[in-house]
């Protein structure tokens, strides 16, 4: 027990390192450098109906490879935009890069939509609403074809403003989407509180789907309260052929996942609208 004991410190204080000024600080200089140069890009995974597999819409996604630290999973980078205060510097320019996507898929025929994620904290003011709007006036984006995907809405404290904020973007024609729907502890509050037209189940509850009787639950009906509340369902992290079946029984409108496509390069995702075939079967082709 002793022995257990002593080495209790040390794990806490590597907790500690990990977590320290000092490593923030490099990775602040390299991100702040990499924010200036615009090396941050996106990758879009397709979004597909699932009653016939077409493509209709992409999720933006941030993605930074650090020439040192390689790939920088976003969840990383995105907490310390938010931390020192470069979250709409971020945001800037993953828009911009989104809408000069959805102007360069505009010819295809099924014109997806694009989803851009904004984190809820966002959301305090009319900054996003200014930002939104001129971007869209500078790549002449059809606003139908923008969705912002809201993440981390239990982070809202006050209703009121989000939803003036919210209401500025709907005017301009703009469509709202609730991340990770089940997982932010104020998920129905926010459902109720704010005009959004779609939810995005959470992929743990899809990932669920094969082996647990509850996760079949949860997402049966939530697309059940999604319908009934008249907004569209999205699923993400559908991996493989039973559980996009199991989606498209329940009614779910619309899929995301590794099995319809991983994340792909505008040229990609172009060439994949221009074939527009049944998208399961392109995954090894495209993935
Ligand atoms: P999210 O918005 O829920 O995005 C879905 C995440 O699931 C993405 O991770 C995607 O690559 C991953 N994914 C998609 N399909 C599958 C699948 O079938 N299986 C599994 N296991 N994973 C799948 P990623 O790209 O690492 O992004 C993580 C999170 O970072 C996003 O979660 C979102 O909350 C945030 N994020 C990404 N880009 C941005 C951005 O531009 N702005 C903001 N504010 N947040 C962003
Ligand atoms: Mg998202
Ligand atoms: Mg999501
Ligand atoms: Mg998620």
């Amino acid at each position: 027990d002793q022995a257990r004991e002593a080495y209790r410190p040390v794990f806490i204080i590597s907790d500690f390192a990990a977590d320290s000024e000092e490593w923030d600080y490099s990775l602040q200089a390299r991100l702040e450098s990499a924010l200036s140069e615009d090396r941050i890009s996106i990758k879009l995974q397709p979004q597909a109906d699932l009653r016939d597999g077409r493509i209709v819409g992409a999720e933006a996604l941030a993605r930074w490879v650090d020439e040192e630290r390689g790939d920088v999973p976003p969840s990383r980078f995105i907490l310390q935009c938010e931390r020192v205060g470069r979250l709409d510097e971020l945001t800037k320019r993953i828009l911009s890069k989104s809408l000069d996507a959805a102007a360069a898929l505009q010819t295809c025929d099924h014109h997806p939509r694009i989803s851009v994620n904004v984190s809820a904290i966002q959301f305090v003011d009319s900054r996003i609403a200014e930002l939104v709007e001129k971007n869209l006036a500078i790549h002449s984006a059809d606003p139908a074809k923008l969705t912002i995907e809201v993440t981390e809405t239990a982070r809202i404290e006050n209703f009121s403003v989000a939803r003036g904020v919210f209401e500025q973007i709907k005017q301009l024609g703009v469509n709202f989407s609730m991340d990770d729907f089940g997982v932010a502890s104020a998920n129905l509050e926010a459902m109720f509180e704010l005009p959004f037209d779609e939810i995005k189940i959470d992929q743990i509850f899809v990932r669920g789907v094969h082996h647990s009787e509850t996760a079949r639950a949860i997402v049966a009906n939530v697309v059940r309260l999604a319908r009934d509340a008249g907004l569209t369902s999205v699923a993400e992290g559908i991996e493989d052929r039973e559980t996009y079946d199991f989606l498209r029984e329940t009614g779910c409108d619309l899929g995301q996942g590794y099995y319809i496509s991983r994340p792909m390069t505008l040229s990609n995702l172009q060439e994949m609208m221009t074939l527009q075939k049944d998208t399961p079967l392109l995954r090894d082709k495209y993935g």
